[in-house]
């Protein structure tokens, strides 16, 4: 490992730390050390970081803003890469737009729906990064990522970059092919939008967020939904049905708010959210004979599922 770091050092691609604590990284504030944490200046230098980890042969994996990810308190073996401002450029060509992978998603939906393009009304309250809610087609109000997405510039884990049309990318619910069949980063992304009324458009999303706000524990440590939905059901109405809101297992809480969001109550440990993960799924089971399963990613070492 004192190896890569000096080559990683000598290259300069960015802010290297060792020990990263990923509680600061997450929207749960849960998660151990990164044993090397690396937030890469620029596309260029990220390819950089991808190929030397490639030559050592070491674990790696990035992270955008850390709003859907339950990442263990012993921490993540190897490195961990952060895609946040050294990707975060932004070009507007008329009605298509070009950003990259680590621009956060709130601003670029209040940035597009202001200069009065619309595509994004759904996206204004959806913490995580552009890069996180291509790879998970992150969406709400009836829309997602997939209905605006022209293309997706993505780097392959052997070093090389290509851009993936919409097809290309097989959106579907919470998912996109970067999540098995071809894994990689996106480091930039072109969405085709809507010229319209600006205030309709910023109106629009400002409704989408007030209804959040009624409806979700925002304000909290959390990761948002933590089941995908068990389509024709809901995840929120069967935990709301099982009598689960408000249920605690150590410092981890089943919302009062919205049954589909589990809540850091201060101190919880990932240990803590995973036994009431479970705990649900094995009650949603027994009650209705569903199975429920996780939309949020769990990550990191030892933990016991
Ligand atoms: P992270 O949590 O950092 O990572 C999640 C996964 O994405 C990881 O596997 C990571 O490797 C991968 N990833 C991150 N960046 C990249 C990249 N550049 N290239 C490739 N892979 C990458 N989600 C919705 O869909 N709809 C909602 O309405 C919604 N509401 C939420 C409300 C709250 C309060 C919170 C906390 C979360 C909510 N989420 C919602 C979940 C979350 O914001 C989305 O899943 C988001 O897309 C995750 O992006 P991220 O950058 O935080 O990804």
């Amino acid at each position: 490992m004192n190896s890569f770091l000096n080559e990683l050092t000598a290259l300069q691609i960015g802010k290297v730390k060792e020990n990263e604590m990923l509680s600061a990284h997450t929207t749960m504030k849960i998660g151990g050390p990164a044993e090397i944490f690396i937030e890469p200046s620029s596309i260029e230098n990220l390819q950089k970081t991808i190929q030397l980890i490639r030559k050592y042969n070491i674990p790696w994996r990035a992270i955008g803003r850390g709003s859907n990810l339950l990442v263990s308190d012993q921490g993540i073996e190897g490195v961990v890469i952060k895609l946040g401002s050294g990707l975060d450029q932004l070009e507007v060509n008329g009605d298509s737009v070009k950003v990259g992978g680590g621009f956060s998603l709130v601003s670029f939906a209040t940035i597009i729906c202001k200069r009065g393009l619309s595509g994004l009304e759904f996206a204004g309250g959806i913490p995580g990064s552009v890069g996180g809610a291509v790879y998970m087609n992150a969406g709400a109000h009836g829309s997602d990522i997939s209905k605006i997405l022209t293309k997706a510039h993505i780097l392959f884990p052997d070093g090389t970059m290509e851009w993936l049309t919409n097809e290309e990318m097989a959106f579907s619910y919470r998912t996109s092919v970067l999540q098995k069949k071809r894994p990689g980063i996106v480091v930039e992304a072109v969405f085709k939008l809507k010229p319209g009324e600006k205030e309709v458009i910023v109106s629009e999303m400002q409704k989408n967020k007030d209804y959040r706000k009624k409806t979700q524990p925002w304000n909290y440590p959390c990761a948002g939904s933590i089941f995908r939905n068990p389509l024709p059901n809901y995840a929120g109405q069967l935990i709301e049905k099982a009598g689960l809101k408000g249920f605690i297992m150590g410092g981890a809480k089943v919302s009062e708010m919205h049954g589909n969001f589990i809540v850091n109550n201060g101190n919880a440990t990932a240990q803590d959210v995973l036994d009431l993960i479970q705990y649900i799924k094995d009650k949603i089971f027994e009650l209705y004979h569903v199975r429920m399963e996780t939309e949020v990613e769990i990550i990191g070492k030892n933990l016991q599922k």
